[in-house]
């Protein structure tokens, strides 16, 4: 190991290619977990120092990466961190977290979930209890509801969505949100039983009659955040509904067209809701990278035939279009608007999902019908195949903002 032989140049490098790559991607290709605590910024956007160190290595005329385990390199991210910034590069020490999950946490423990799933049954009870919940917050309606009337919602659900054989046995899965952090129980006697054993979980919640709904920082996130909705969404179809068509369950919680835009405020259009802060973009796309690292490598083994689509990337495509063909020659997209009040537009994949094309908004776009038959039909196709991989980087680049479609004011 020869990290003093590391310069700029290297650094630089690691850099771009996480750039390219993403940061899911290149963390996951060199071994290394998001960083903690130390972050070295770089025009404006942050990278995983002791990463990024490691990848660099990797440039040098003869050597290879470095990874967490390399003698030497093991000794924390402190050691990569001094070496950055000796290098002249800004490193910032990220605040410690606070006191609820974030939602980074959130995904994490939602997609552990899946460790609670035998091949043989894969019950719906945590992502129903989940979803109804998630439709609750959306709507602002009260975090904490009495025992009777959660079981009763619950169960309703349960015995209109669940699998078959299932039981409508709400106490199972609240008693396990709430191990895993996610749900508050509130008002008990007895201290909350976290036994396996059937009965006892029911008997518990028949006795003590808990108040209960999702822990605060989790409903104020769902609550506040399209992105984090769409994405829990997409992480829990992707889990627990292979095969099955989750649409009837996800519009009777509320959650059918909470995309492409925010709920209706008033009548009309509302250019507001379009609005889409880059720290939330960035969220999303950080998101949508690591979701696609794990269906890549579920595609190869063979189990999904269809790429799944993410319904956080369809989002962050149409936010990013303000509700406007991203063709920059588009002559002029339909002024009508669909009966939600959404602008008549198709996400497009400007590359060919089926032929290697990646469901990111790099690689997406929001087309009027028109500019999308001739993307698809038209005999300038491939010309304008060009453009449009042109605009979707240039306005990912910027974070969801940068140039504004045709037509559009300002
Ligand atoms: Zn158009």
């Amino acid at each position: 190991m020869a990290l003093s032989d590391i310069s700029r140049v290297e650094i630089e490098k690691a850099i771009e290619e996480c750039n390219r790559i993403g940061r899911a991607a290149f963390l996951k290709a060199y071994g290394f977990r998001p960083a903690r605590r130390y972050l070295l910024v770089h025009e404006g956007k942050q990278y995983d120092s002791k990463a990024i160190v490691g990848a660099a290595h990797g440039f040098l005329p003869g050597e290879r990466p470095l990874t967490p385990s390399t003698p030497g390199f093991s000794g924390g991210a402190e050691h990569a961190a001094r070496f950055l910034k000796r290098l002249g590069f800004d490193v910032v020490a990220e605040e410690p977290a606070q006191d609820g999950p974030d939602h980074d946490e959130l995904i994490r423990r939602i997609t552990r979930m899946k460790a609670n799933r035998s091949a043989s049954h894969r019950a719906l009870y945590k992502p129903i209890a989940l979803l109804w919940a998630m439709g609750r917050a959306h709507r602002g309606e009260p975090r904490l509801l009495a025992w009777t009337e959660t079981e009763a919602a619950l169960q309703l659900l349960l015995r209109r969505h669940g699998l078959r054989g299932e039981r409508l046995r709400p106490d199972y899965p609240i008693a396990s949100l709430h191990r895993e952090g996610v749900w508050e129980l509130r008002d008990f006697t007895d201290p909350v039983t976290t036994a396996h054993g059937d009965a006892k979980v029911k008997r518990w919640f028949d006795t003590n009659q808990p108040r209960g709904g999702l822990a605060e920082p989790v409903y104020d996130l769902f609550r506040r955040s399209i992105v984090t909705r769409l994405a829990v969404i997409d992480e829990l179809v992707d889990t627990f509904f292979e095969g099955l068509d989750p649409t009837p369950l996800l519009s009777e919680v509320g959650l059918v067209g909470i995309d492409p835009a925010e709920p209706r405020t008033g009548s009309g259009r509302t250019p507001e809701r379009w609005l889409l802060t880059a720290a939330e973009y960035e969220r999303g796309c950080a998101f949508v990278e690591e979701r696609e690292a794990q269906t890549h490598g579920r595609r190869s083994t063979g189990t999904t035939s269809r790429p799944i689509r993410s319904r956080t990337a369809r989002y962050l495509v149409l936010s990013r279009s303000r509700g406007r063909c991203e063709n920059p020659d588009c002559t002029g997209q339909p002024a009508d608007v669909t009966d939600d009040d959404h602008p008549i537009l198709e996400v497009d994949h400007v590359l060919d999902l089926t032929r290697g094309g990646r469901d990111h908004p790099s690689q997406m776009v929001a087309l009027c019908p028109n500019c999308h038959a001739v993307k698809t039909r038209g005999r300038t196709r491939e010309a304008l195949r060009e453009i449009l991989l042109r605009v979707a980087q240039e306005r990912h680049a910027a974070g969801g903002g940068g140039a504004v479609g045709p037509g559009v004011a300002r």
